[in-house]
């Protein structure tokens, strides 16, 4: 394992320009700054869905668990009530997240689980060849709405709000030192942390020169304010040309979804013995 640098020797197959190595950096970075911070790194787990994004699992030399399409948070879920003690981070693609995984995104956040979740949004599925997602914008032309699609785009902040998230946030590929900084405090955050990222996919939907002209970092911008947030958050419609925030929209402190469940029954010292039981009761 090449615990310093965190990068496998898998070959990397990213287009080149692709927004994934922006995300790849930042939580490289994070994730060294935890181990220096005296967090092993063998307490880390990271899931990944399906789609590009989900070669951060290959590249990231991390635990990390390959989920399938849309399944990122219930197994990441799964995890964190399973060993709590674990820092528990989910990476999924806009496809994967507010397609395939819409539900189990909600209810994550409705139910406030201890994870951290970065959603690589690059606004088009970039893995099999440009087709419209949840937040391609009205008239996105790709390989299956040749003539634009005709549907306005989710704003996914908006709905983590409505959901319960407690820590909402955005993230832009080509805002480095920022990303990194709101990765970390995700990571941080106690409760169900969501950071949508926009991630620049060059090959299907280059839109550096829109975002680069409209983002701005939050400033004077109180997260706890929940009037404020609401109001950050729909300054951006995922749309129409928009003055497009990145930074912390709102935080708040609850009780964690781990933290509510009822105790479990103890478990028996003998783990291979209670392997054995609950087979034998499969049988
Ligand atoms: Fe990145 Fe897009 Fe290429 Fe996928 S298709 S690797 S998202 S640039
Ligand atoms: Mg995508």
């Amino acid at each position: 394992m090449t615990a310093r640098t965190l990068i496998t020797d898998a070959q990397n197959t990213w287009c080149p320009g692709c927004g994934n190595f922006s995300l790849q950096h930042a939580l490289r970075s994070v994730l060294l700054d935890l181990e220096k911070g005296g967090t092993s790194l063998d307490d880390v787990v990271l899931v990944t869905g399906i789609g590009c994004h989900a070669k951060m699992a290959d590249y990231l030399d991390v635990n990390s668990f390959y989920a399938i399409h849309g399944r990122v948070l219930p197994v990441a879920t799964g995890i964190k009530l399973a060993n709590p003690d674990l820092t528990v981070i989910g990476c999924a693609g806009d496809g994967d997240a507010y397609a395939e995984g819409l539900d189990h995104l909600i209810f994550a956040a409705k139910r406030n689980v201890d994870i951290a979740v970065f959603i690589h949004n690059n606004r088009v599925y970039g893995l099999t060849t440009g087709q419209y997602t949840p937040t391609s914008p009205l008239g996105f032309k790709g390989r299956s709405t040749p003539s634009g699609t005709p549907e306005y785009p989710l704003n996914p902040l908006e709905l983590m709000y409505a959901s319960g998230a407690t820590y909402i946030a955005r993230g832009y590929s080509r805002n480095q030192p920022l990303l990194k900084k709101t990765m970390a405090e995700a990571v941080s955050h106690r409760g169900f942390s969501f950071v949508d990222i926009l991630q620049i996919c060059a090959t299907y939907f280059d839109a550096h020169d829109v975002y680069d002209k409209h983002v701005y970092e939050l400033a004077g911008h109180d997260p706890r304010d929940p009037q404020q947030a609401l109001r950050k958050i729909l300054e951006w419609d995922y749309n129409t040309p928009a003055p497009i925030g990145l930074g912390t929209f709102f935080e708040r402190e609850l009780p964690t979804f781990g933290s509510r469940l009822p105790r479990l029954a103890p478990v028996p010292p003998d783990r291979r013995e209670l392997i054995q039981r609950l087979l034998g009761t499969l049988r």
